[in-house]
C-alpha cells in the first residue's frame, strides 16, 4: 500500500501558502501536483510533465520549501519530479542542432496595425492568445507574402509566453517540420520526434503550404494534429493561400484546417498603409509630414515588407541630410520603385463588357447565369492582376460581393487559363488593351 507522505489537508495548506505568498508564480495547474515521498528531509512533489518540472525548478523551489516548512513546522527541502516515462532530455537531444523557438522581438500585437484588410485575422489571433485551445482551433491565417502572417503568428507566441512562461511552445516553419521528420525517419528516432511535437501546448507552423506534395510528412502531421487537437492544445497555421487551394493537400487535412477559423490577411488599403508608415516612422523616431506619408503609402502599394524597405531607404537618406524627409526627397528616393500601371476597375468593366457584348449593369449586378458570371469572374481576375485593390475592395465593385467570391473567381480563371490556350490569349489581349489605354 502506498502511504501518502503528507496528510491531504497538510498538502492543501502547502499549496494554499504558495498561492497566498507568491501569487505571481502560482499557476492553475498546481492543483494537479502531488506529494509522493518524504524521506531524508526532502519532500518529492510530482508534476504531470517535464515542462512543469522545468518551471517549478526555475521559479518555485523556494516558495514550496517555505510553504512546506510553514505547514509541517519542520525544516524540509523540496524536489520536483515527473513520472512521464519519455525522458525530456531525449526530446531535447532530438532537438539539438535544430533551432529552438526563435521569435523576432518586434513581432508583437502592439506593433501590428489593423485595417479592414487584416481585422479578422488580428482579432482571431488575439482571441487565441487569450484563450489557447478554446477560442478557435485551429486558427489558419492565409494571404500573399509580406502581409503580416508571420508577425501575427509570432505575436500569439509572445503573448502566450508572457502570460504563462511554462507553456511548451513549438513555433517552426513547415520546412523545419518536414526536415525534422525526414531526419527522424533516417535516424530511427521517430519516438523522440513524436514526443517533441505531441507534447506541445501550442504548435505554430508557418507556411504550411510547403506540405504540398509531401505525402509522408502530411501523414505524420495529420496524426500530430489529431493528438494535439483532441487534448485541446492550440494549433496555429499560416499559408499563402486558403486550405482548399494548397495543391495536393489531402482532403482530410483540408477539412481539419477548415474546422477552426480560416482568416485572410488581404492587401492593405491606402489608409492602412498610411497608418503603417506613420507607426513605423514613429518607431524610428522620424517626424514626417502627412503629405509625405501619403506619397510613400501611395507609391509603395504592394505589401508591407516592401513598404518597410522603402522606409529604411528613406531613413538612411534622411540621415545624410539633416534628418528630415520632405515631399521632394520622398519622391526622388522612391522614384525608382515601379508603379503598377494605373488601370482602374471602370476601364476593366468597360473593356470586358464590350468584349462579351454585355451591359455594365450586368457585370455589377446579381445575375448568376453563366454568360454573365464568367465575364464577371474575368473582371475580378483582371482587377487583381492590374490594380492594387484587395480582394475585399474588388468585391465591393461587384454588388458588394464577399472577398471569398473574388478569391474563388481568381482561382477559377487562373486554372482555366492554364488549360485553355484560347482563354489565355484572350486574357493577354484584354490586358494589353487595358495597359495601353491607361
Ligand atoms: P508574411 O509572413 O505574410 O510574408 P510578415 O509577417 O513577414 O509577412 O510581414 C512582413 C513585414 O511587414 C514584417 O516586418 C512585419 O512586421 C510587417 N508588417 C506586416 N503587416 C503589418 C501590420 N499590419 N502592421 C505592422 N507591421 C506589419
Ligand atoms: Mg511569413
Amino acid at each position: 500500500m502506498i502511504v501518502a507522505p503528507l496528510r491531504q489537508s497538510t498538502w492543501n495548506d502547502v499549496v494554499e501558502h504558495v498561492r497566498l505568498h507568491s501569487p505571481d508564480i502560482s499557476r492553475g495547474w498546481f492543483t494537479g501536483l502531488k506529494p509522493t515521498d518524504l524521506s531524508g528531509g526532502t519532500l518529492v512533489i510530482t508534476a504531470a510533465n517535464a515542462p512543469q518540472v522545468r518551471y517549478l525548478n526555475e521559479h518555485c523551489q523556494r516558495a514550496f520549501a517555505e510553504a512546506a516548512q510553514a505547514a509541517t513546522g519542520r525544516l524540509i527541502a523540496v524536489r520536483f519530479h515527473t513520472d512521464n516515462t519519455v525522458d525530456e532530455t531525449d526530446a531535447l537531444a532530438f532537438d539539438a542542432g535544430h533551432t529552438p523557438v526563435q521569435l523576432t522581438d518586434d513581432y508583437l500585437f502592439s506593433n501590428f496595425i489593423t485595417g479592414p484588410c487584416n481585422r479578422l485575422a488580428h482579432a482571431a489571433s488575439v482571441a487565441v492568445a487569450d484563450k489557447p485551445g478554446k477560442a478557435y482551433n485551429p486558427l489558419f491565417v492565409h494571404g500573399d507574402v509580406g502581409l503580416g502572417k508571420t508577425h501575427l503568428l509570432q505575436a500569439i507566441c509572445h503573448e502566450i509566453r508572457q502570460q504563462n512562461p511554462v507553456t511548451n511552445i513549438v513555433y517552426i516553419s513547415c520546412e523545419t517540420f518536414t526536415n525534422h521528420f525526414l531526419n527522424a525517419v533516417e535516424r530511427g528516432a521517430l519516438n523522440q520526434f513524436r514526443y517533441w511535437y505531441r507534447h506541445a501546448d501550442l504548435l505554430v507552423i508557418d507556411d504550411i503550404q510547403f506540405l504540398a506534395e509531401r505525402e509522408r510528412s502530411q501523414e505524420e502531421f495529420f496524426h500530430t494534429f489529431n493528438t494535439l487537437y483532441q487534448s485541446q492544445r492550440q494549433i496555429v497555421l499560416s499559408a499563402d493561400c486558403s486550405p482548399v487551394n494548397i495543391p495536393s493537400l489531402e482532403e482530410r487535412l483540408v477539412s481539419r484546417f477548415n474546422s477552426g477559423l480560416v482568416a485572410l490577411v488581404d492587401r492593405p488599403c491606402l489608409e492602412t498603409r498610411m497608418a503603417i508608415v506613420r507607426a513605423k516612422m514613429k518607431l524610428r523616431c522620424i517626424e514626417v509630414p502627412e503629405e509625405v506619408i501619403k506619397i510613400i503609402a501611395t507609391r509603395i502599394d504592394s505589401n508591407v515588407r516592401e513598404l518597410e524597405g522603402a522606409l529604411a531607404k528613406l531613413d538612411l537618406i534622411s540621415q545624410t541630410r539633416d534628418g528630415t524627409i520632405d515631399a521632394e526627397l520622398a519622391m526622388t528616393a522612391l522614384g525608382g520603385s515601379p508603379l503598377k500601371p494605373n488601370v482602374g476597375i471602370p476601364s476593366i468593366l468597360n473593356e470586358v463588357a464590350v468584349r462579351f457584348g454585355l451591359r455594365l449593369a450586368d457585370l455589377q449586378g446579381k445575375k448568376r447565369t453563366k454568360s454573365i458570371a464568367f465575364p464577371r469572374q474575368i473582371c475580378m481576375y483582371l482587377a487583381r492582376e492590374l490594380t492594387t485593390l484587395s480582394f475585399g475592395e474588388i468585391g465591393g465593385y461587384f454588388g458588394g460581393r464577399d472577398h471569398t467570391t473574388v478569391i474563388h473567381a481568381c482561382r477559377l480563371i487562373k486554372e482555366r487559363r492554364e488549360q485553355d490556350a484560347g482563354l489565355d490569349a484572350e486574357l493577354q489581349d484584354l490586358r494589353m488593351n487595358l495597359r495601353n489605354a491607361s
